[in-house]
């Protein structure tokens, strides 16, 4: 248990209806007794006048009192829903500094809550993904991870590994017995079943990855072969919600749709001509690297005009290797070409029309594939790279294992195995790491 308080505003600044402060930490009844000028009761919402120190009102509103253990954080936690104007919130927040509390740091709620043992740390890492959540999928299953079905799966996981140790680490004693002991006890089935479950969820994990992150997709093609128009039929009423991350690259023409819930977020090259100034120049380099990065290249060519179906020999030189690339046909209605899906040289060729919608589907279908999309996957996990990196680092010792004769060693990767799975729920995670995590969060979480 943390022994100082913590206090921040939890909503958005600027204005609102609504604003919240919100306070945490070992016996808050003295905090709560100074802003409310009284005693109040837990788990009850009480509207109230928020005192200065003098006694004079700062706001009226509600006050909610949580007491320890129940609360998010595991502490005594007051919430103040005063009126959202970040002059009357700072007043707030100051007070609350003044009867104690510091300064919250970015997510220092939700690490209380993970230290106190109220989530663990695919829960915390599930409440960044859900606030963060671009589209209305990505929430979802921010929001499996949060109630816990992501953990709940590696704790069984991690059961099986612990029984299958006990057995086989209890072989160690009897050293003359070890080939009848690995017989009786069935644990190569038992290991080749705990494989099949990895390989299961690496594979959600990966879907879920590509929620959480999206698909970064470079739009190229000369002017007016249909790249607005196309994006736009892409995007349908399905706009996804994109938020500024602080730290990523901001002047890039990018645009972020939903493609079944997927995030693309789509950089358009028709910015890339020679730089006229030096601002230009950055954001042109910029635009390159974030070509370097992308997942996947959609080249847009106008059938009606047979010079726009000429690649551009500056992006292939700049996209790296293995990037798939489609080629859209577009303007099809024009000439009289049909909705059609193919491979040829190398990429994947198909021929739409954005203005009618015809073959947008064969379009759609041919992007999600070419990222590693599996429509038929409704179980995603909203995992991040640590949790990819873990998962397939215990399936490695526990492949090792299975190619073990020594039950020595067979006990040696399922512990490694055991611990690299303990670090996606927080079981053994270092210091540096949760300060890593929970630094990415907003102030108030
Ligand atoms: P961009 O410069 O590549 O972004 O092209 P736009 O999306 O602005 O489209 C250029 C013009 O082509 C516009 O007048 C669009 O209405 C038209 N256009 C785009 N796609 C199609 C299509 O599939 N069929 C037809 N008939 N016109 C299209």
């Amino acid at each position: 248990m943390a022994n100082d308080a913590i206090a921040a505003i939890a909503t958005p600044p600027g204005r609102g209806g609504i604003g919240v402060v919100r306070v945490s930490g070992p016996a808050l009844e003295p905090t709560l007794h100074a802003l409310a000028g009284r005693d109040l009761r837990p788990r009850q919402a009480t509207r109230a006048d928020f005192l200065d120190s003098t006694g004079a009102v700062i706001d009226q509103g509600l006050i909610l009192y949580f007491r320890a253990p129940h609360s998010y954080t595991g502490e005594d936690v007051i919430e103040l829903q005063g009126h959202g104007g970040p002059v009357v919130l700072n007043l707030l927040l100051q007070r609350c500094l003044e009867l104690g509390a510091r300064l919250a740091e970015p997510g220092e709620f939700t690490k209380r809550a993970f230290l106190n043992d109220k989530i663990d740390l695919a829960q915390a890492e599930g409440v960044a993904d859900l606030i963060d959540a671009a589209t209305a999928q990505a929430a979802r299953c921010a929001m499996r991870s949060l109630q816990g079905d992501f953990s709940r799966r590696i704790e069984a996981l991690v059961d099986a590994l612990t029984e299958l140790r006990i057995f086989v680490e209890a072989t160690l004693d009897f050293p003359d017995e070890e080939v009848e002991f690995l017989e009786s006890g069935k644990v190569r089935e038992r290991l080749a079943g705990i494989r099949t479950q990895l390989a299961a969820i690496i594979a959600a994990s990966q879907q879920g990855q590509l929620l959480r992150d999206g698909i970064h997709i470079v739009l190229t093609g000369q002017p007016n072969v249909g790249k607005s128009s196309l994006l736009n039929a892409l995007a349908g009423t399905e706009r996804a919600i994109v938020t500024e991350i602080p730290g990523t690259t901001r002047d890039l023409i990018r645009e972020t749709i939903s493609l079944n819930g997927v995030p693309l977020h789509v950089i358009d090259t028709a910015g890339l001509r020679e730089p006229r100034d030096p601002v230009e120049k950055i954001g042109i380099e910029r635009t390159w690297q974030a070509v370097a990065a992308a997942d996947l290249v959609l080249w847009v060519s106008d059938l009606t005009r047979p010079e726009t179906c000429v690649p551009d020999p500056a992006l292939g030189a700049r996209t790296m290797a293995g990037v798939p690339q489609l080629h859209v046909l577009n303007k099809g209605d024009l000439a009289g070409v049909e909705p059609s899906v193919r491979p040829k040289d190398g990429m994947v060729e198909v021929a739409v029309s954005a203005k009618s919608g015809a073959g947008l589907d064969l379009l759609k279908t041919a992007v999600l594939a070419a990222a590693g999309w599996d429509v038929a996957n409704e179980g995603a996990f909203m995992a991040r790279e640590r949790h990819l990196q873990a998962l397939q680092l215990a399936q490695e010792h526990v492949t090792q294992a299975a190619g073990q004769s020594e039950v020595e060693l067979i006990a040696e990767e399922l512990k490694l195995a055991q611990r690299a799975l303990g670090s996606i729920t927080g079981e053994v995670t270092a210091d540096e790491l949760l300060g890593k995590i929970f630094s990415h969060f907003c102030i108030g979480k």
